[in-house]
């Protein structure tokens, strides 16, 4: 019983999940990269023998599918599922997690572009065998980005941190997951799927590999920039009710306003150098101001607080137990 927990991780059977969106161009490549360290790591002894990389089609236009088919049927360690139109990278890589979670001990998801150095995957399975459920691919610099890449996603993380969302920093979706991990992220039901903002709050115990991100060398980018500010908007708005939050400071500070605008106005009044009617509409208009701010805020606390029941996210998760000393009910 004590060792339930150890028990459940020493399988070592790995799945590569690798969402494809039109990679015909990248995926010769990319197969051969991954089956040959798949079987490079088998023969290592690092994994076991029906370790394999599954490649997520989501609803490709190009001829990425029949290719995975073919793939699928030649190759051994190459298994495929296709998702019934395109969805997304988020949405494409939890479908391959959920799938891959059904045969595998560990998964580490990669872009078809391997962009991600995959020369690190070893390194994350051994940091897996050394008992981390997460193990997160860590940027060490972001050379191959271009300018506007760069500063960007950099902004993005500031502007996160300062909403409150705790997140990996230059952390993108190139990491090894523990099947009981996996597990816990499919207890997140939420539609809104921003994949990197969820891992931090699983807990469990975590490691990170650093390498170097390489550029795109076939293909182009599926991620242009409308699907960049939708992730992030994404990002913030899944994980931060600050912006509704900002809402009732701002009355605040209108009302505020509105006392020292009331202080200025009366004086003008008695002082006599304004036209009439003035007064009056002067203050209603702060006041009025400051009063809808402030009921919009006091509506947005409670939206956040639906917001949140709504999601319905699990409250914690047991990493290990001993309850061989707890009686069971029929007194055994
Ligand atoms: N992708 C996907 N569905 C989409 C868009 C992208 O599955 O709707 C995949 C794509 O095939 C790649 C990964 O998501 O494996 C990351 O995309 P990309 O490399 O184009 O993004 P970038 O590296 O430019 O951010
Ligand atoms: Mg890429």
């Amino acid at each position: 019983m004590n060792n339930f927990e150890a028990e459940e991780k020493i399988g070592n059977c790995l799945s590569i999940v690798v969402p494809c969106y039109n990679e015909e161009e990248m995926l010769p490549t990319t197969v051969d990269v991954l089956t040959e360290l798949i079987e490079k790591m088998i023969a290592d002894g690092r994994i076991s023998s029906n370790s394999f990389v599954l490649f997520v089609n989501d609803g490709s236009k190009d001829r990425t599918l029949p290719m995975l088919r073919e793939y699928a049927k030649e190759r051994e360690h190459v298994c495929f599922v296709t998702l019934s139109a395109n969805r997304g990278h988020q949405s494409a890589l939890i479908a391959g997690l959920m799938e891959a979670k059904k045969y595998a001990d560990m998964m580490i998801s990669i872009d078809a572009d391997l962009q991600d150095d995959v020369n690190v995957i070893p390194d994350m399975v051994d940091k897996y065998i050394a008992g981390a459920d997460i193990v997160y691919g860590v940027r060490s610099g972001r050379k191959t980005d271009s300018f506007f890449k760069r500063t960007t996603a950099q902004m993005f993380y500031k502007l996160l941190a300062s909403m409150g969302v705790k997140t990996v920093y230059n952390h993108a979706d190139f990491r090894l997951m523990s099947r009981r991990a996996v597990g816990a992220l499919s207890e997140y039901r939420e539609k809104n799927l921003y994949i990197r903002g969820i891992i931090p709050q699983l807990g469990f115990k975590t490691d990170e590999v650093s390498y170097e991100r390489k550029a795109r060398t076939a293909g182009e980018s599926k991620y242009p920039f409308r699907k960049m500010l939708a992730l992030a908007l994404n990002g913030i708005t899944s994980f931060s009710t600050k912006p509704l939050q900002m809402i009732t400071s701002i009355g605040i500070l209108v009302l505020v306003i509105c006392f020292a605008a009331a202080v200025y106005a009366f004086i003008s009044y008695f002082t006599n150098d304004v036209e009439r009617g003035w007064t009056s509409l002067i203050l209603s208009v702060w006041f009025l101001g400051g009063v809808q701010l402030l009921s919009l805020g006091v509506i947005g606390e409670y939206i956040g607080k639906i917001y949140a029941e709504v999601k319905n996210r699990p409250l914690y998760f047991i990493e290990d137990s001993d309850m061989s000393s707890a009686g069971s009910a029929d007194g055994e």
